[in-house]
């Protein structure tokens, strides 16, 4: 079975380990591109946008595609919604996967807002030391409170057009654990974080440390993400591509 993964997410790089070598399915993996130096597969992958639904139509016709998994981030909302206006034109099946969204303890000290320019508002005139952990594609949104002093960390350096003038900057990529983390805010005297609400395990250490150190978190809310068949882990992910393998096997033999 031919299937298209839109990846750029510990779960898709988790399915496509739990289906290396299952001879059933023929992934093909779809990386964005923003990243420069993506880790390695293992499986066919492609890069780059496709042009926008009408040339995802194409792509899937001509990759004979039966199936569609929508493994992207959970703030990734604009190729859901192509996933799912394409999986629909063409009348194939999309799963998607989406974590759980993290949940505030009695301990934490969370503002929720609906986006990264009311995070930037939510910080207040007052200069304060932020930790600004949130990707590179939202930094622009910071440019508009300059009195804060930014401590960003992002897997490659962001474009440094877009940034806010008081800037320290640190390129890592996740996981990451609470002890470090903690030492992180602390040695940086981190006054506020600043975060979207990703869910999972990889970058939640940060939530943790801010926890641990009374610090409060502007909680940047997801957007609204389009789904199919919607679950919450890479593996079932894969239990629904072999159900859906094996459905479409029987009713090829017409069984
Ligand atoms: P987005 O706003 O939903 O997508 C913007 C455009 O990028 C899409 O219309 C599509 O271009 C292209 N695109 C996105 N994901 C793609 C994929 N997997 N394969 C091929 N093209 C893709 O997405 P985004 O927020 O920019 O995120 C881009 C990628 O980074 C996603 O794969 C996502 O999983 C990953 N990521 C995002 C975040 C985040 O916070 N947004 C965090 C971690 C990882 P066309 O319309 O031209 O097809």
């Amino acid at each position: 079975m031919r299937i298209l993964i839109l990846g750029g997410t510990s779960e898709a790089s988790e399915l496509v380990r739990h289906i290396a070598g299952d001879g059933r399915l023929h992934p093909i993996l779809s990386l964005a591109g923003r990243t420069a130096n993506a880790l390695p597969s293992g499986i066919e992958t492609r890069v780059g946008g496709f042009g926008g639904v009408d040339a995802l139509v194409d792509w899937l016709q001509h990759n004979k595609t039966q199936a569609v998994i929508d493994a992207t981030h959970p703030f990734a909302a604009r190729i859901s919604a192509n996933a799912q206006a394409a999986t629909t034109r063409l009348g194939l099946s999309l799963c998607t996967v989406l974590r759980p969204e993290w949940e505030a303890t009695a301990s934490d000290r969370w503002t929720n807002v609906p986006d990264a320019d009311a995070a930037a508002r939510e910080l207040g005139p007052q200069p304060r030391r932020v930790f600004l952990s949130i990707g590179r594609q939202s930094l622009a949104a910071f440019a508009a409170a300059p009195q804060h002093t930014y401590l960003i960390r992002s897997i490659e350096a962001p474009d440094s057009a877009s940034l806010p003038p008081k800037v320290d900057l640190i390129a890592a990529r996740g996981p990451f654990d609470r002890a470090s983390e903690a030492a992180l805010l602390r040695d940086n005297r981190i006054d506020v974080l600043v975060s979207k609400n990703s869910g999972g395990t990889a970058t939640y250490p940060k939530i943790e440390a801010a926890r641990d150190l009374g610090l409060p978190v502007i909680m940047i809310n997801r957007p609204h993400k389009a789904c199919g068949t919607a679950v919450t882990t890479a593996a079932e992910a894969h239990a629904w591509l072999i159900a859906h393998h094996d459905a479409r096997t029987c009713s090829e033999r017409g069984v």
